[in-house]
């Protein structure tokens, strides 16, 4: 008998209706002779709603009472869940994160989990019963309920399933897998079989909001599968697994390809603070300052003036946060004597992804050059191993997003 973990995001238990017909999917399943743990996320935007109603009462939540308001959505689905499955003749129990052994951090909001103590999980299914599993929170050593974070119960559901051995984590939600890039902007985009853990943490982290990162670096820890599917279709959606499964999996040609995906950024301003005394410390003090503010600053570039003594630096921040990452680069500015601090919220980001881009030169020069023919300017650049950021003008940004894709050869296969 094989143990499947099956994840359902909100919109897939969005209503009623969806809740029964997720109750089919889960039925089917159990009635192939396996057994069967669900995790479920809130329904639709309950958690969004949770909030706004919190903020009626305070902008200012204790992070106790936030935790017990904000995991009640979660119940809510996998309580109808069970009752759906009980309906249609399939035995159900439903249990909290805490009933169902998930044991996190003792931090209230955004908590990792430390363990699952799967006792009564086990004992549950030995009965027959399929287990539905709230998502998105756990138990501290006090015994409080805990969230870990927004977006967190795909993290809930791969740690369920590494916990429990399954080979694979089926996450199914409301698009049918990865694409080499959003088909909103490229209609040809290809939905991708397979793509590597490292692939998709960058994609994610770049705003494919696909998958919570958390949940994609949980399961290269613990090598787990994870299937990204949708939940209207039977259809296989995407891999997710280790690069040397891929290969194993899909051969040569998967390896060969050094760009999988393109994905745009357009939350994103930029700053620059122009002509600071170059000498140790400077960095530090700006960087220092703002992560002080708890302002996430992404892509740094800093570049000499002829005569060595004065920098120019230039980063970029979530766009939310310009105004005050400004008003704490003007305040270092002055401290440090530099000549001017300048901004613009009129940039988005696009990156090209691939682990096949270590061993193929020329990703760099032909992005570059496929930029140019078209008269994009390039405003900033960082390179990793797996990854190519360009920051470029926003209204340039999804015709960038559209020639590269042609240019790597990314579009369906007629
Ligand atoms: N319901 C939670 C949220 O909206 C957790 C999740 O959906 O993954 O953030
Ligand atoms: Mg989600």
């Amino acid at each position: 008998m094989a143990i499947i973990v099956h994840k359902y995001g909100g919109t897939s238990v969005g209503t009623p209706d969806k809740i029964k017909n997720v109750a089919l999917r889960v039925k089917k399943a159990r009635d192939a002779g396996n057994e069967v743990v669900v995790v479920v996320s809130a329904m639709g935007h309950t958690t969004d709603e949770l909030i706004d109603l919190m903020h009626k009462v305070t902008h200012n939540p204790d992070p106790r009472e936030y935790d017990m308001l904000v995991s009640t959505g979660e119940q809510v689905s996998a309580a109808l869940l069970a009752m759906a499955l009980q309906e249609s003749g399939c035995p159900a129990v439903s249990l909290t994160g805490g009933q169902a052994g998930v044991v996190t951090e003792d931090i209230y909001r955004k908590a990792r989990i430390k363990e699952i103590k799967l006792d009564r999980i086990k004992k549950e299914l030995k009965s027959g019963k399929v287990v539905v599993i709230t998502g998105f929170q756990g138990i501290d050593s006090k015994g409080d309920i805990i969230t870990i974070g927004r977006g967190g119960s795909d993290t809930s559901a791969v740690a369920m399933a590494a916990a429990l051995k399954a080979d694979v984590c089926d996450i199914y939600t409301d698009v049918d897998g990865v694409y080499t890039t959003d088909p909103r902007i490229v209609p040809t985009a290809r939905k991708l079989k397979y793509i590597s853990y490292e692939e998709m943490l960058e994609l994610a982290s770049l705003g494919a909001q696909v998958l919570h990162p958390r949940s994609v670096e949980c399961a290269s820890i613990y090598n787990m599968v994870i299937h990204l599917r949708s939940s209207q279709k039977d259809d296989e959606g995407t891999y997710i697994m280790s690069a040397a499964q891929i290969v194993k999996e899909a051969g040569k040609m998967e390896k060969q390809e050094a760009v999988r995906g393109i994905a745009l950024d357009e939350n994103i301003a930029k700053i620059g603070i122009l002509r600071v005394p170059d000498k140790p410390g400077t960095a530090a003090k700006l960087f220092g300052a703002l992560a002080g503010e708890k302002v996430n600053v992404d892509m740094i570039v800093q570049s000499i003036h002829s005569q060595g003594t004065q920098a120019d630096m230039a980063f970029t921040v979530e766009r939310p946060d310009l105004k005050k990452a400004v008003e704490v680069t003007e305040r270092v500015a002055n401290e440090l004597k530099a000549e001017k601090v300048v901004s613009d919220a009129d940039v988005c980001k696009v990156s090209l992804v691939g682990i096949g881009m270590v061993s193929q030169p020329g990703t760099a020069s032909r992005m570059f050059e496929t930029l140019a023919k078209e008269k994009i300017n390039i405003q900033m650049i960082t390179t990793s191993e797996i990854k190519i950021s360009c920051v470029v003008k926003a209204e340039q940004g999804r015709k960038a997003v559209q020639i590269l894709h042609e240019a790597f050869g990314l579009s369906k296969v007629a």
